[in-house]
């Protein structure tokens, strides 16, 4: 079997002959091991089993897998004057995908919030032609699939133009990004994989250091958190999974949820 793929996190791993024994995104733990033990799949084996399902929500191009697989998070095509970026990957990328996004003027940029969605993210760069993959150097050490499509950033924030900006949030993994996307009339977007995570109500958001293992995010991260949100503006959050966004009024939401969150620890 070629590049590995664990099929509880869904992240795709460096070619070998055999599988590794374990997988560390798994068994560490913000994760955990399948409950039926570690399993490993491949990109062909995907292929055959799942779909890519290409939506649209809020006037964004989403793209997710079919059946749910692994974590099943959701890409979003975003095309801003810095160029078409594609936030977050997935663990199977398909012609039609490909061809879809070909349609739209491609790929300049795969830009990822943390390695629970690394994915297939080396395999989506080499089908759309070897487009860079963005991430944070605090997360080096969970890349497992090394590529040198992958070029690392450092420090707090990294601008890709004056209208998108990578925002380093820390907390749920050192390296944790959300993407900042000053739209014109539509008002800015947040797109902060599950550092700030859209809760069920779609009104809030919350912060954890592992969220299927419930361990809640140290007071000093989340404050952290508060103050590298100061100063930006955004109308929608995008959330990790299908639907789950906080459409209008995001940015007061986050508010309201730092203030939920404190009041909920208070002693
Ligand atoms: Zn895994
Ligand atoms: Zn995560």
């Amino acid at each position: 079997m070629s590049f590995p793929i664990c099929a509880t996190c869904g992240t795709q791993f460096a070619e070998s002959v055999s599988p590794p024994a374990a997988c560390p995104i798994c068994e560490d733990e913000r994760q955990y091991v399948g409950w039926s033990g570690q399993i490993w799949t491949n990109h062909e084996a995907l292929s055959a089993k799942y779909k890519l399902h290409l939506d649209e929500e809020a006037r964004l191009l989403t793209i997710g897998l079919e059946p749910a697989f692994a974590i099943n998070q959701r890409a979003l095509y975003l095309p801003t004057d810095a160029g078409n970026i594609l936030w977050e990957c997935l663990s199977l990328v398909t012609p039609e995908a490909v061809a879809a996004i070909k349609a739209r003027g491609g790929l300049d940029y795969i830009v990822i919030s943390h390695p629970h969605f690394y994915a297939s993210m080396v395999e989506w760069s080499e089908a759309l032609g070897g487009v860079p993959i963005l991430l944070h150097e605090a997360d080096k050490a969970w890349v497992l699939r090394p590529s040198p499509h992958i070029r690392f950033w450092s420090g707090d924030e990294y601008k890709l133009s004056d209208t998108v900006t990578l925002i380093r949030c820390g907390g749920h993994f050192d390296g944790s990004t959300a993407l900042h996307w000053k739209r014109g009339r539509e008002g800015g977007a947040l797109f902060p994989g599950d550092a700030l995570q859209v809760v069920m109500d779609r009104r809030h958001v919350t912060f954890m250091y592992s969220y299927p293992n419930y361990i809640p995010m140290r007071p000093g991260d989340v404050r952290h958190i508060q103050s590298r949100m100061q100063g930006y503006e955004f109308t929608d959050l995008f959330g990790f999974s299908a639907r789950r966004n906080i459409i209008g009024g995001a940015r007061e939401a986050v508010d309201r949820s730092f203030d939920r969150y404190f009041k909920a620890i208070a002693e």
